[in-house]
């Protein structure tokens, strides 16, 4: 049993009718372990079947599970809902403060259901509940200045997280992203445009409470372990040093970078944009989520001279990871680390989801390259790979919705080639934005079959990074252990621990953990568990419209060599099938299943 019962506590609140109600959901947190798990079961209560994402009863959930705010790196909150980018399950993880603010409240959840007649964000602390009026911030263009207002006006009392959208959110742009602590996200599938929907500007949540374990001196020692080790491995070292962009070098290497659209899956100039040469040359300082030692957030100072004014310079604080360096820089082709910077500055200033714009940009770049679109639908802008001042053109004109082409733009790839064409080179997968790996079969089989379509899902491109220079396994193989992993990850996802130290929290550290929070859990329950999750999000996208048959599998993916060499159309397929079958014999045998 969970020892202390306000943990499970789930907050709903009614935009609508400006109301609350808090409800005692210890069954949830006990049998789902909190995060993924319990946001898929009060979406499955709280989401209508078959809604827009835009209505006012699509549910916003944000869960922290029972490891958070006990042991290093369990630092996430996970956030659900129904995605107006996919039109099927959100799903979202963020760091910062916001999982431990919402616990130090005394919560387990929160459910914001409704639509505010007027922009609003909602102050928690503790257990009061304020709806402030937000019409003075709704349509500041950017969401760090929202946030350093919210600063200024709530009070703090321990913990406190702010969460936000920005102007993205606001204008329903369906890949909007909402930015916690300026520099974490919950990036992707749009739940800024579901903020925006709601007329919600913000969450600021605080508090000061403090968590039970059962057995203080084994919790001691257990926590000591998991610290040493997250101190001590040399791969947390790394993500402390140069954080993920030390994949950019690797990558390339490997022939995994996608480069200018994926024409190439190797940058020529990765030299100029790999982690050690931005750390070298424009490194300003790391940052941390709350409850963990590792510290991989980095943040570059990019300095602009004053025009007529020598020797005085602005200087911009830019966050990156491997990720923004991948969308933003290979796939644009572009090596200009202080051009790309100012981008991904601009970027999340809007509050966009940085990967599905690079992707974007890049889609739009070789549709002009190739005459699909042309410059009357560009507006006078002539995109060219590495040209960071026509990015930022496009850029701006897609905020502003300037024209036809730009409203179909920032619906995402997918939608904007069923218009212009270029099928073939937009790389979406499930509807979601390619990540940053074309390192083999079993990536891009991950991002078409999990649940979230993402690469953190079932991290496939591990799988591929393991067989390089050539795939051993079989398509039924690959097929098997992308699932398996995923099913796994369902639990950290719930608990809700950074994937960073998946390495970390083995099972026998995650059970020995759960011990310290009152659930006693053997292996074969946290694996049932685990299938269990992944089967109602599977239930879910079933429900909403989800078929194997809509999957659609971009061509280019077949056409660029990979780390693993060029992908075989017939063996992806085959794993394909081969995945899908298992997902219907495994996970989904009680479901209706659409395309059959
Ligand atoms: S490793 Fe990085 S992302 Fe993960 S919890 Fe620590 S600072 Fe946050």
């Amino acid at each position: 049993m969970i020892f202390d019962r306000k943990f499970t506590r789930v907050l709903h609140i009614d935009l609508t009718n400006k109301r609350f109600y808090k409800q005692d959901r210890p069954e949830l947190f006990e049998k789902y372990i909190g995060g993924a798990g319990v946001a898929i079961q009060l979406l499955k209560e709280e989401c209508p079947e078959g809604i827009n994402p835009f209505d006012p009863q699509n549910p916003i959930i944000l869960a922290t599970g029972v490891l958070n705010g006990l042991f290093p790196l369990a630092s996430k909150t996970t956030a659900m809902f129904k995605s107006p980018h996919t039109g099927n399950l959100g799903e979202s993880h963020a760091g910062g403060r916001s999982s431990i603010a919402i616990k130090m409240a005394g919560y387990g959840a929160i459910v914001i259901k409704g639509k505010s007649e007027r922009p609003c964000y909602i102050a928690i602390h503790q257990g009061k509940i304020f709806f402030r009026d937000a019409t003075t911030l709704w349509g500041n263009k950017s969401s760090i200045s929202a946030g350093h207002f919210i600063r200024e006006n709530e009070p703090s009392s321990g913990f406190r997280t702010i969460i936000r959208i920005g102007h993205a959110g606001e204008r329903l742009i369906p890949f909007s992203c909402v930015t916690t602590e300026t520099y974490r996200h919950f990036g992707r599938l749009g739940l800024g445009a579901v903020f925006g929907s709601k007329n919600l500007k913000a969450v600021v949540v605080s508090g000061k409470r403090s968590l039970p374990v059962a057995d203080r001196l084994q919790y001691n020692k257990l926590y000591d372990e998991i610290f040493k080790s997250a101190t001590e491995s040399s791969l947390m070292k790394k993500y402390h040093e140069i954080g993920t962009p030390i994949n950019v070098a690797y990558l390339n290497l490997s022939k995994g970078l996608p480069t200018r659209n994926l024409k190439q899956s190797h940058f020529e100039e990765a030299d100029k944009i790999s982690g050690e040469a931005i750390a070298n040359g424009y490194l300003g300082k790391r940052l941390a989520c709350a409850h963990c030692p590792v510290a991989c957030i980095h943040i570059s100072a990019i300095r602009e001279p004053y025009i007529d004014e020598p020797y005085f310079y602005k200087t911009t604080m830019v966050g990156y990871d491997y990720e923004l360096i991948y969308a933003l820089g290979s796939m644009l082709g572009g090596s200009d680390v202080q051009g790309m910077m100012l981008l991904i500055d601009k970027i999340e200033h809007a509050g966009l989801d940085c990967m599905t714009t690079g992707v974007v940009l890049s889609w739009m770049t070789e549709a002009f390259e190739k005459g699909l679109i042309s410059e009357k639908d560009t507006q006078n802008v002539f995109p060219k790979w590495g040209d960071y001042n026509a990015y930022q053109e496009a850029l701006k004109l897609m905020l502003e919705q300037a024209n036809d082409f730009y409203v179909a733009l920032s619906k995402g790839v997918s939608h904007v080639s069923s218009i212009y064409g270029g099928k073939d080179f937009a790389l979406s997968f499930g509807g979601n934005e390619m990540p940053g790996y074309h390192t083999g079969p079993a990536a891009h089989l991950g991002y078409l079959l999990g649940a979230r379509h993402s690469h953190l899902d079932n991290a496939g491109y591990s799988i591929d990074l393991k067989n390089m220079p050539t795939m051993t396994l079989s398509p039924s193989e690959i097929a098997h252990k992308i699932i398996t992993e995923e099913k796994w990850r369902q639990i950290l996802s719930s608990l809700v621990i950074c994937f960073f130290a998946r390495e970390i929290y083995k099972p026998d550290i995650v059970i020995k953990a759960l011990e310290t929070a009152g659930l006693k859990l053997t292996l074969d329950e946290l694996t049932s568990i685990g299938t269990e999750i992944l089967k109602d999000k599977y239930a879910f996208k079933i429900r909403e419209g989800f078929t194997f048959e809509k999957l659609e599998v971009p061509e280019r993916i077949f056409q660029t060599p990979s780390s693993v060499g060029t992908i075989n159309k017939e063996f992806f397929m085959e794993s394909l099938n081969s995945a899908k079958e298992i997902i219907k014999n495994e996970l989904l045998k009680e479901s209706v299943i659409n395309d059959e």
